[in-house]
This record gives structure tokens, C-alpha cells and sequence, in this order.
């Protein structure tokens, strides 16, 4: 029996069909074992949200996702297949309200030379209760100094790689210590990212998210927001920020591409200020966004 619901879609990127890409049913095997995703999770993807099939943020995944290849040495294919495939899954998907597609490139059966690239859309999951109600968050020691992108760029840290487990287990150790969710600190004390999310702080009508030069990925929903704040007469940059920064902000949010924006309610228990009309004014925006 199929495990897969109704709103399942997939389609793999095929070099021999005309399109580049065909549809699949996501409820037969599709990997093979040998897959250097599925091995040593050598590869790369992206998730982004899509409304009514409309895929958003969608160059800003692109150009990330290429972004990442290339910093993995992994050749891909062209990104305009890629644009192709996920806007033929995107109308597949446009009878739900908000949906998620994510894409994948693999390194491919190891020795064959040849990458391996899906699409996978779905329904997306309901995370209505933490925009709302807001979340509960963990610091945890991320072990690497703010500069290890220059000095150890191997680490591929701003490298959106299929290897999460370090970024799972740090949501496990979150939900030990009573927590619904992590922001990483670097071994020197600078607020990195969320394991799956861009950290965004409101200090008066400014906001900021950490800088982009420190190991953390760029966020596409991070660049969203700041056009929303410029429109709506606030001011955003970039810094180096501490966790005495969260303590004292007029909100904290954790932003990505399926959940938008989850405001902080504590911090190891610490309290923050959760502005409910500043942030369900973000969560329509991101919502409604179409690009
Ligand atoms: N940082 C990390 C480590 C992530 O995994 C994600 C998203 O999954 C983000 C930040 C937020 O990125 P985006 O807003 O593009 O979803």
C-alpha cells in the first residue's frame, strides 16, 4: 500500500526526457541504496513554501541552492531545468492553500559520476500554534569560532547540505531541556541561526538579523521581512549580535521559508516580548508573498 497522501508529488530529473524531468509516484521506491545522499548525505537541496502553486522566493532558492553546489564542488544541472521542474510540481500543488516543494541534488551512485536530482511536493505541515502562541528556545554552543567560514570553509557552515543530523540532534537536545527550538551561538559567544532558521531581533523601529559573513545561511525569508519592515518605515542591518542582544530586544523571531516567522517567547527560559500585531502583520506578508 501507498504511504503517500492525495497532495504528494514528485517528479526526477531524467537527462533522457525531453523535458529533463518526469513525474514518479512517490510511493514506490525511487533511490537507489548506493546514493551518496543516502550514504554519506553528500549533496544539496532547498524547501520553500508555495502558495496557491505559486512557488515563493523562488530565485533566491535557485540562486542558494547553486550556491551550495558549487561550494560542494557538485556540478548541476542547468538552473532554468530546475525552475522548470519546480514550477510543473507548483501546479500540480495549486489547489492547496500553502504547500512545500523540496529540491535535491545528489552526488549521485557512488563512481558513476552522474548526479541524482529530485523534486518532492506536499502539503505544508500546520504551524499556526507557533506563529501565534510563539516558542520556547534553547542556546546551545554551536563549538565553532564566528570566523570558521574563512579559516575552515570545509565545514561548508552557510552551506544548505543534506547533512542535518547535527542540526536534528540540536532540536532533540532543545526538547530536553524543555525547549521547542534552538539558536546557535558560536564558541565565541555570536548569535548564529536557528538549526532551521535565520534569527531576527527588533530593537525599537530597527530590525536585525546576524551578519552575513558569519557561518550561517543566507535567508530567503530573512530577505523577505526586511522588505516588508522598509515598507512599512523601519530600518534593518546586519550585526554581530549576543544572546545579551535577544535578552534585552523588543522581539525575537525565527524565520524560514515553511513556518515564516515564530516569535521567541523565552529564551532558557527567560521571558521576551512577543509583539502579536507586528508579527501576524509579517506572517501575512510572507504568506501572501507571490516572488
Ligand atoms: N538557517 C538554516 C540552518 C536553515 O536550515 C534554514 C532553513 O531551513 C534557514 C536558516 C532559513 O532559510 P530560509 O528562510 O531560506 O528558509
Amino acid at each position: 500500500m501507498s504511504s503517500r497522501t492525495p497532495a504528494d508529488v514528485l517528479a526526477i530529473l531524467d537527462p533522457r526526457h525531453p523535458q529533463g524531468f518526469d513525474f514518479a509516484d512517490p510511493g514506490r521506491p525511487a533511490l537507489s541504496v548506493l546514493d551518496l545522499a543516502a550514504t554519506r548525505g553528500d549533496g544539496v537541496f532547498e524547501t520553500f513554501g508555495v502558495r496557491s502553486g505559486h512557488p515563493q522566493a523562488l530565485e533566491a532558492h535557485l540562486a542558494r541552492f547553486e550556491r551550495s553546489a558549487a561550494s560542494l564542488d557538485l556540478r548541476t544541472p542547468p538552473l532554468d531545468l530546475w525552475r522548470r521542474a519546480v514550477l510543473a510540481v507548483g501546479g500540480r500543488l495549486a489547489a492547496d492553500d500553502f504547500a512545500v516543494i523540496k529540491i535535491v541534488l545528489s552526488r549521485g551512485i557512488e563512481g558513476a559520476d552522474e548526479p541524482t536530482g529530485w523534486l518532492h511536493g506536499r502539503i505544508a505541515p500546520d504551524h499556526s500554534i507557533a506563529r501565534t502562541d510563539g516558542i520556547d528556545v534553547a542556546v546551545l554552543d554551536r563549538g565553532y569560532r564566528h570566523d570558521v567560514s574563512s579559516t575552515s570553509p570545509w565545514l561548508l557552515q552557510g552551506a544548505k547540505t543534506l547533512s542535518y543530523a547535527v542540526n536534528t540532534a540540536a532540536l532533540r537536545e532543545a526538547v530536553r531541556r524543555g525547549a521547542d527550538d534552538a539558536i546557535f551561538i558560536s564558541s565565541d559567544g555570536v548569535v548564529l541561526e536557528g538549526p532551521t532558521s535565520t534569527v531576527l531581533l527588533r530593537r525599537g523601529d530597527h530590525l536585525l538579523t546576524p551578519d552575513l559573513g558569519l557561518p550561517i545561511l543566507d535567508g530567503t525569508t530573512q530577505g523577505s521581512v526586511f522588505e516588508f519592515a522598509t515598507s512599512r518605515g523601519l530600518t534593518t542591518g546586519f550585526s554581530h549580535p549576543t544572546v545579551a542582544d535577544l535578552e534585552h530586544a523588543d522581539g525575537v523571531w525565527l524565520l524560514s521559508s515553511v513556518r515564516l516567522a515564530a516569535p521567541v517567547r523565552s529564551l532558557d527560559g527567560r521571558p521576551i516580548p512577543v509583539d502579536r500585531e507586528f508579527t501576524d502583520a509579517l506572517v501575512a506578508h510572507l504568506f501572501e508573498r507571490r516572488g
